[in-house]
């Protein structure tokens, strides 16, 4: 090393370079995320949907991998918690009246300035460009900044009047620690709905049993179930599930004298 009376220290001895960079690289990632779909990665335009996690995509790109998992893309580990469109929300974002990055970007004179953001706070006005912190509202899909739900306590969506509570504020892009939560939230919440469709559905099959066992033939219940299942593979009524057709001929049959 120098500054010991012989040698003269050279240049990237003394500048930290790559740190600087990484640093750049960090905030550059963080500010696409509130510009690009996370799915398709082109730009975020309307309708702009969200997920349980927080993330920013365009819907046709979420509806495109919905219709078709199988497909090999690349990105699909982004949405791969997404099992059908009733696990997306679409986002009632406020536009930026300062932002005029597409037009900018046509004439080609100008380049688009990276802290533009093309939504704003409809409370604070504070720009949606990944410097603060948004929230959006699981019941209507409105987004605010952190700010505006800290300043101005309410119980009420500061843009459409919907009535909301605590738990309904999802916050967007979050930390890597606050989207490990909001996975939590949400696996609880689907074993809960399971749970719920399960005890239902052993209910619902409980009551419909009942009147076969009474009946003095135990093998009958059987019979229609073969019966029912013939009749799909033939293709008579392909949309109708099994379930369904089983509870049909069940009560034809009790009806037959
Ligand atoms: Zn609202």
């Amino acid at each position: 090393m120098g500054c010991d009376g012989g040698t003269i220290p050279k240049r990237h001895e003394l500048v930290k370079g790559p740190k600087k960079v990484e640093k750049v690289d960090k905030n550059a990632a963080l500010a696409a995320r509130w510009k690009y779909c996370a799915l398709s990665t082109e730009k975020l335009r309307r309708p702009i949907v969200t997920c349980d996690l927080g993330r920013l995509y365009n819907k046709d790109a979420v509806i495109e991998f919905l219709l078709d998992k199988s497909a090999d893309r690349p990105n699909s580990e982004v949405v791969s918690h997404l099992r059908g469109i009733k696990d997306i929300k679409e986002l009632n974002l406020t536009d930026n009246p300062a932002w005029e990055g597409e037009r900018r970007n046509t004439k080609g004179d100008r380049y688009e300035d990276m802290h533009c953001a093309m939504f704003i706070c409809p409370v604070v006005g504070l720009e949606m460009n990944g410097k603060h912190r948004f929230c959006f509202l699981r019941t209507c899909g409105c987004v605010f900044s952190d700010r505006a739900l800290k300043e101005v306590k309410t119980e009420i969506c500061h843009k459409c009047g919907d009535p909301f509570k605590e738990e309904d504020l999802v916050v967007l892009n979050g930390t890597k620690e606050e989207v490990e939560k909001l996975r939590e939230i949400m696996e609880e919440k689907r074993a809960k709905a399971k749970a719920t469709k399960k005890s239902k559905k052993s209910k619902f099959s409980e009551t419909v049993s009942k009147p076969s066992e009474s009946k003095e033939n135990p093998d009958s219940t059987e019979t229609v179930f073969a019966e029912g299942k013939t009749s799909t593979e033939n293709g008579e009524d392909r949309s109708q599930p099994g379930v369904y057709l089983w509870i049909e001929q069940t009560l034809i049959q009790r009806s037959a004298p």
